[in-house]
């Protein structure tokens, strides 16, 4: 670099930061501008974590830890590095290509911050032959539609479990109404075993909502496991699967679901990605004390 691009670039940082914060945030929400896709390698199959979205968070304790003192949140967060008066959130679809099938795990806060993120790993909409809806809370139903109310992924099949259709179709929810209800009869039902595709195997989760699922892939030996929202923070949730989280309908069921999958996943050493895990949200679990721990991945998986 010239002494001149130098200065040039000094000079030119802030403006370009000023300028490009605001439609930044009303994008996706994302401040720093880090990669969007990160391909992983599971047997045959590459899977892709897009980040759809991730914006700070005040006040995490009135989101986690419902059921402990101040005192002992503000410690736990400081024992992790963690500043307890605010969390950073992170929206994480994952796409599943087998080499038959491109299988797209919920679809973010909205099309547009989706479409760029898939551009990111080399896809478009059109190229996604299914997509699951893990649940349908709308960080996960958001990119259904484009602005326009028509269907994103066009090409797509659809599924969801049985139990999360019913659950939202008996209510007047705005989200289900607008990005679900209009395209009910696209939908396959899923219960706790059935498979999407060869190798992709649903696992019930219920808690978090009635009919929350988590997905289980499994190519040439190699195994992972999309825990979607099972647990929604990296520490809290992890180290603590029993402190309530505002956003699980069945905060005990939430509990029971959490400790049975993440037993599981620290027993087989099983990766996992979770959608709320931060980017680029693939870690393993091993047991610690009376929870887990998360162990982001660093270089496995790389193919
Ligand atoms: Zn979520």
């Amino acid at each position: 670099m010239t002494r001149r691009t130098a200065l040039f670039s000094a000079a030119a940082a802030p403006a370009l930061l000023a300028a490009s914060g605001p439609a930044r945030a009303q994008e996706g929400g994302q401040a720093l501008p880090i990669a969007k896709a990160r391909t992983f390698r599971v047997g045959a199959f590459d899977v892709t974590t897009l980040l759809a979205g991730s914006f700070p968070r005040e006040d995490p304790h009135s989101i986690f830890g419902g059921n402990v003192s101040d005192e002992e949140f503000a410690a736990v967060s400081e024992e992790n590095f963690l500043d307890p008066a605010q969390a950073q959130f992170f929206f994480t679809p994952t796409l599943v290509d087998t080499g038959a099938e491109r299988i797209l795990f919920d679809t973010g806060l909205n099309a547009a911050a989706m479409e760029s993120a898939l551009g990111d790993a080399g896809y478009a909409p059109d190229d996604v032959t299914h997509v699951v809806l893990t649940h349908m809370h709308g960080d996960h139903i958001g990119g259904m539609t484009t602005e326009a109310g028509e269907l994103t992924y066009p090409n797509a099949a659809y599924a969801t479990a049985q139990a999360e259709f019913d659950h939202w179709a008996a209510q007047e929810n705005e989200g289900f109404e607008a990005k679900v209800r209009p395209f009910a009869e696209r939908f396959a039902f899923l219960g706790d075993g059935d498979t999407v595709a060869g190798g992709v195997t649903a696992m019930a989760a219920f808690g978090h909502t009635p009919g929350h699922m988590t997905y289980r892939l499994e190519s040439e030996g190699a195994e992972l496991v999309l825990i979607a929202d099972l647990a929604n923070h990296y520490v809290y949730s992890l180290a603590y699967p029993d402190w309530e989280v505002v956003f699980d309908t069945d905060k005990e069921a939430a509990a029971a679901s959490r400790r049975r999958i993440l037993s599981m996943l620290a027993a087989d050493r099983v990766p996992m990605i979770g959608y709320h895990m931060p980017f680029p949200a693939a870690g393993f679990v091993e047991t610690r004390g009376e929870g887990f721990r998360y162990v982001p991945v660093s270089y496995q998986m790389m193919g």
